[in-house]
C-alpha cells in the first residue's frame, strides 16, 4: 500500500505502523474492516488518504485495500477551522468594543483576544504618534521583550523604518500579507520571527476618517494562513477597531447601533419617534400641520431571492437616498423595518392642498426607475399616512395610526390610505371576518402548535414556543399573521390571548402529570394585552392554578410595546418576573434595536429575529452585528435564542458566536401538541416522586 503515494513519499511512520496493524487484524479476522485517514505529503504538495481494508469474499486471508484521495475534503476542513478562528476573534473584539471605554484597555485586550480566541501566535498594535510621525508599538501579546525592543528600534530609526511592512501598510492604506514569512525578504526581522515560530503574518492598517492611525499585526504559526476570506474578515475587524478608536470615550458605537440602521445609515424607528416628537412639538407651536408617511416595499423578498442579497441591499440604499432627496432632510427619514421606511413632511392646516403634494410624492416614488444590476426596476409599495393634528397629537399615536393605515392599505389592496380615510373603509367585509373570529372563539377553533427551542451545545430541547393557528372549518389552518391583526383591531385579542395563556399552562401541567419532559412554554403576548390594566391580575390568576405553573410559563413580547411607555412596562414586567414567569424579547432587531435600553429592562431572554440570522451568512457586516448583539446580551446575563434557523451552516455559525439556543425549521417546524409530545417530550422522564 505504500505504493499508492508514489515513489517520492509515503505515509508518516505512525500511520504506516497503524496501517500494518490494521491489515494484520483484518487478516486474523479480529475485525472485518479497518479504516485509516493519514497524511501522505509529497515534497511539492500536501495530500491525505483514506484507506479501507476489508476481507475479500469473506475469506480472511484475502483482503482488499482501497485508497481514497481525501485531500480536497481535508483542505476544506482546514480552511473552515482557519476561518472559524478568525470569526471567533471578530466576535470577541466586537464585544470588547461595546464594553471598553479607554484606548489602552482596548489595545491590550484586542491583542490578548487575538491569541486566546484566534489561536494566533503573537499580535501587536502600533500607532502613529502625531507629534513625531513615528510608529510606536502600544500593545502586544505573545511576544518576548527581545523581539519587542528590536521592533521598537527599527521603527524609531529614520532609515530602516520606511522599508518595514508596518510603515508600508500605513502609507499605502492596504493590508500587507506574508504567507511564507521565513523566506520573505520584505521582512526586516525575518530571522527573529522564524526563530519564535512565526510562519505567516498580516499587517492591517487602522483607518480613521481616511487616515491611517496605526496597524494591527497578527502572526500565525502556519504557513499560508491568510487567504482571501480570512482577509475580508480581518479587514472588517481592523475597521471595527478603527471605529472604536475613533469613538472611544464617547460610547458612540453603542448609541449608533441603538439609533441607526447600519445598512442605509438612516435613523431607526426609535430615533425617528424621538425626532418626530420634536417635530410635533414644533408644528404645534407654529400652528402647522405634519404628515407621517410609512412605506412598505412590495415583494421585496422576491428581489432578494431572485437578484441576491447585495441587490436587495443596494435597492434599500437607493430608496433611502431617494427619500432623503425628496424630503430634503435626512433627519426626517428612517428605516423602520426590513423593507419599511418612514418620513415626515410639513403640511399646512387644513391639509387639503397637501394631499395633492403627498399624492405627487407617492406617484414619483412608484414611477422612479431604480437601477439594479444594470437593469431598471419600478418598485411597488404601499403607503400609510397619518396627519397631525387630525389623526393624533403626539408622536406615538401618529406613528401607530400611520401603521394602522399601512396595514389596512396592505390587506385592502389600496395603494395608500390615510388613517382618517380608512375609517370609512368597507365595514361590511370586516364585520364578516370579525364575526367568524368571534365564532371561532366560541366554537374552540383556535389551536396551539408548539415549536421546540434547542440548546446549541447539547442539542437538547430547552423549551417550546406556543404559536396559535385558527382551524377554520371552511379553509383549514389559518396562520396568525392573517388573523392576529384583526383580533387586535377588534379587541378580541384580550379574550383569545387569555385563552392561549390558559391553554398553554393546561398543556404544561398535563405534561408534568404524565411524567413527560415538561419544558417551559413561551406564549406570545400582543402589545395591547400588556398595556391592558388587567393584564398583571390575569397572569397572577393563571399562575395561581398550580404551585408549578409559573415555572412553565414565559412571555414573548416585542420591543415596541416596551418603548411606548417604558416606566409602566418595566414595573409590570418586574411584577410578572417576581412570580417566577420568564420574559423574552421577541423579534429583536426589527423594531427599535435599542441595545442601549436593554440593560434597563427586567428580561431573561433575547430572541434575535430571523432577518438577522439569514443576513449573517455571506455578509460580514451582518455577522458582526449578530455577534455584537449576542455578546452584549451575554454581558447583560441574557439567554440568546436565534429565530428561524433553517440550515446547518447558520447553526454552526451561531454556535461559534456562542448563541445559546436556536429555533427554526432546521430542528422542527411548529407541530400540534400530540406530535410534540410523542416526538420530543418522551425522552426525558422526570423521576417518579410517588
Ligand atoms: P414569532 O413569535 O416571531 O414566531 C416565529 C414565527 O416564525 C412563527 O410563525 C414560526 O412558525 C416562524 N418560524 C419558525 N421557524 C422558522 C424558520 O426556520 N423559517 C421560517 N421562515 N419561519 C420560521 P407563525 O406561527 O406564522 O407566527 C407568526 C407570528 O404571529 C409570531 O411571530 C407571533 O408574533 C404571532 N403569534 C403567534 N401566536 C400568537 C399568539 O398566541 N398571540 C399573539 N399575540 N401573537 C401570536
Ligand atoms: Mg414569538
Ligand atoms: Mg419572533
Amino acid at each position: 500500500y505504500l505504493g499508492v503515494c508514489g515513489a517520492a513519499s509515503g505515509p508518516d511512520a505512525p500511520s504506516a505502523a497503524a496501517m500494518a496493524e490494521g491489515i494484520r487484524q483484518v487478516m486474523d479476522g479480529t475485525v472485518s474492516e479497518f479504516t485509516l485517514e493519514y497524511p501522505c505529503h509529497s515534497p511539492t504538495e500536501q495530500r491525505w488518504f483514506l484507506s479501507r481494508v476489508t476481507q475479500f469474499r469473506g475469506a480472511s486471508r484475502n483482503i482488499v485495500i482501497a485508497h481514497e484521495n481525501i485531500t480536497t475534503r481535508k483542505l476544506a476542513e482546514i480552511g473552515v477551522r482557519r476561518l472559524n478562528r478568525v470569526y471567533a476573534v471578530l466576535s470577541a473584539i466586537n464585544a470588547l468594543i461595546v464594553r471598553v471605554h479607554d484606548r489602552d484597555a482596548l489595545f491590550r485586550q484586542a491583542c490578548q483576544i487575538a491569541i486566546e480566541h484566534g489561536g494566533f501566535h503573537m499580535s501587536m498594535i502600533a500607532m502613529v504618534d502625531p507629534a513625531t510621525d513615528k510608529v510606536v508599538p502600544v500593545a502586544s501579546a505573545g511576544k518576548d521583550e527581545d523581539i519587542m525592543s528590536a521592533i521598537r528600534k527599527i521603527l524609531s530609526s529614520d532609515e530602516k523604518a520606511s522599508a518595514t511592512m508596518v510603515v508600508q501598510a500605513i502609507r499605502k492604506q492596504t493590508a500587507i500579507v506574508s504567507n511564507d514569512s521565513a523566506s520573505d525578504s520584505r521582512l526586516t526581522l525575518r530571522e527573529s520571527f522564524t526563530r519564535a515560530g512565526v510562519r505567516s503574518l498580516a499587517v492591517l492598517p487602522l483607518i480613521v476618517s481616511g487616515e491611517s492611525v496605526g496597524v494591527l499585526v497578527l502572526y500565525a504559526t502556519e504557513k499560508d494562513f491568510f487567504h482571501e476570506e480570512e482577509m475580508n474578515l480581518l479587514t472588517e475587524l481592523a475597521n471595527d477597531v478603527a471605529f472604536a478608536i475613533d469613538h472611544i470615550g464617547r460610547q458612540e458605537r453603542l448609541d449608533y447601533l441603538g439609533s441607526y440602521d447600519h445598512l442605509t445609515g438612516l435613523a431607526n424607528r426609535h430615533l425617528f419617534l424621538e425626532r418626530l416628537a420634536h417635530c410635533v412639538g414644533g408644528a404645534s407651536d407654529e400652528g402647522r400641520g405634519l404628515a407621517v408617511i410609512l412605506i412598505d416595499l412590495e415583494r421585496f423578498k422576491n428581489i432578494n431571492d431572485t437578484l441576491g442579497k447585495p441587490a436587495g441591499d443596494a435597492l434599500l440604499r437607493q430608496v433611502a437616498e431617494w427619500l432623503i432627496r425628496q424630503v430634503g432632510d435626512a433627519d426626517r427619514v428612517a428605516r423602520i423595518g426590513a423593507d419599511q421606511f418612514a418620513f415626515g413632511m410639513r403640511v399646512g392646516v387644513p391639509s387639503g392642498d397637501d394631499a395633492l403634494q403627498l399624492e405627487a410624492v407617492i406617484d414619483a416614488f412608484l414611477n422612479h426607475p431604480f437601477r439594479l444590476d444594470g437593469q431598471t426596476y419600478r418598485i411597488a409599495a404601499k403607503f400609510g399616512v397619518a396627519m397631525f393634528p387630525d389623526d393624533g397629537d403626539d408622536a406615538n399615536v401618529l406613528f401607530r395610526n400611520a401603521e394602522t393605515a399601512l396595514k389596512k392599505a396592505k390587506t385592502g389592496g389600496h395603494r395608500h390610505l390615510s388613517y382618517a380615510k380608512n375609517m370609512t373603509e368597507s365595514v361590511a367585509q370586516r364585520l364578516t371576518l370579525e364575526n367568524q373570529l368571534r365564532q371561532a372563539l366560541d366554537n374552540e377553533e383556535f389551536v396551539l402548535h408548539y415549536q421546540p427551542k434547542v440548546d446549541l451545545d447539547s442539542g437538547e430541547i430547552t423549551s417550546v414556543e406556543a404559536l396559535m393557528r385558527w382551524n377554520d372549518p371552511r379553509t383549514g389552518l389559518v396562520s396568525p399573521g392573517l388573523f392576529i391583526p384583526i383580533l387586535e383591531d377588534t379587541g378580541l385579542i384580550y379574550e383569545v390571548g387569555r385563552w392561549a395563556l390558559r391553554q398553554a399552562l393546561e398543556d404544561y401541567l398535563r405534561w408534568r402529570d404524565a411524567g413527560l419532559n415538561a419544558v417551559r412554554i413561551a406564549v406570545n403576548v400582543s402589545p395591547l394585552q400588556l398595556r391592558h390594566p388587567g393584564f398583571l391580575g390575569l397572569i397572577n390568576q393563571i399562575v395561581a392554578i398550580d404551585a408549578h405553573a409559573a415555572q412553565g410559563l414565559e412571555l414573548e413580547i416585542t420591543e415596541g410595546m416596551i418603548m411606548d411607555d417604558m416606566k409602566q412596562a418595566i414595573s409590570s414586567l418586574d411584577a410578572i418576573r417576581a412570580l417566577g414567569v420568564r420574559i423574552a424579547i421577541d423579534d429583536f432587531g426589527t423594531g427599535f434595536s435599542s441595545l442601549g435600553y436593554l440593560s434597563k429592562l427586567p428580561i431573561d431572554t433575547l430572541k434575535i429575529d430571523r432577518m438577522f440570522v439569514t443576513g449573517m451568512i455571506n455578509d460580514s457586516q451582518g455577522l458582526s452585528l449578530v455577534s455584537t448583539i449576542i455578546n452584549l446580551a451575554h454581558s447583560l446575563d441574557l439567554t440568546v435564542v436565534a429565530e428561524g434557523v433553517e440550515t446547518e451552516q447558520q447553526a454552526n455559525l451561531l454556535k461559534l458566536l456562542r448563541c445559546n439556543e436556536m429555533q427554526g425549521y432546521l430542528f422542527s417546524k411548529p407541530v400540534p401538541t400530540d406530535v410534540l409530545e410523542e416526538r420530543f417530550l418522551t425522552q426525558l422522564r422526570q423521576p417518579d416522586t410517588g
